[in-house]
């Protein structure tokens, strides 16, 4: 589903995605995990095109969406429907209900009829576990609570695939469990996704494949048994012992 090839990116001269291939096949888990500053965030942004990457190639679906450059994808909005992404910070519109914050993205982004976008979000927010909570406004709902939302705005777009940022790094143990409990339905389900998290047991669990991403470069890639469990490099080990 998604095929990055050389990717490079930098700020001011300084490079933060060093020369980085990755592919997602349909149906895998890629869990991205590193230091902070590693490139993470601009990795993930730069596959969506929220950043403009200096160099590289990029094919989502089949369709190569930035090469020799520049973006060639002439539709950017599509492209950001078939990639959803899902932040740290869930960025719920304050004054819309659940309901309505899954239902705006599908009226704006994708033209969705108002009685269909409503079905869709009724049928999502229980895909979430928040049949109960549609009329809430976020500032009623817990962390876990808006994050699901966020997740199920996502899903309203019928994404071919979807990104994390550290989807519950804001939230508390109880809400970073029933986040946690949606992925794994997703990835149940088949949903291609590619997750940055410091959830390195749940990482190892989910994930077909993990990615130690380290000042821009892939240091390490494998099973989660041989990044995790097996780490051949010293800073994927620091790293990890970081967590013991
Ligand atoms: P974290 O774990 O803290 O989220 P990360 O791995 O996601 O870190 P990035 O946010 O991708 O790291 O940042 C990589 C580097 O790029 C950092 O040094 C950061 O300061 C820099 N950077 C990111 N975005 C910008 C920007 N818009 N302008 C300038 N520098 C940036
Ligand atoms: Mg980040």
């Amino acid at each position: 589903v998604v095929t990055i090839e050389g990717l490079v990116k930098s700020f001011d001269g300084r490079t933060v995605i060093d020369n980085v291939d990755l592919t997602v096949a349909p149906g895998r888990i890629v869990s991205v995990i590193g230091q902070s500053g590693g490139g993470k965030s601009t990795l993930l942004r730069c596959v969506n095109l929220l950043e403009k990457p200096d160099r590289g190639r990029i094919v989502i679906a089949g369709e190569e969406v930035f090469a020799g450059g520049r973006v060639v994808c002439d539709d950017l909005a599509r492209l950001r429907q078939s990639v959803g992404m899902v932040f740290q910070r869930f960025h719920l519109f304050p004054h819309l209900t659940a309901v309505e914050n899954v239902m705006v993205a599908q009226r704006k982004a994708a033209g969705v009829p108002e009685k269909q976008a409503l079905e869709t979000a009724v049928r999502l927010l229980k895909r979430v576990h928040l049949a109960h909570r549609g009329l809430a406004f976020p500032d009623q709902m817990s962390g876990g609570e808006q994050q699901r939302v966020a997740i199920a705005r996502a899903l309203a777009l019928q994404p071919k695939v979807l990104l994390f940022d550290e989807p519950t790094s804001a939230l508390d143990p109880e809400s970073t469990r029933e986040v946690l409990r949606v992925m794994r339905e997703l990835a149940d389900d088949g949903m291609t996704m590619v997750i940055v998290t410091h959830e390195v047991p749940f990482a190892r669990r989910i994930s077909d494949r993990v990615v130690f991403l380290d000042g821009g470069r892939i240091i390490e890639q494998g099973t989660p048994a041989e990044v995790l469990d097996h780490p051949t490099h010293a800073r994927t080990r620091e790293f990890l012992t970081s967590f013991d």
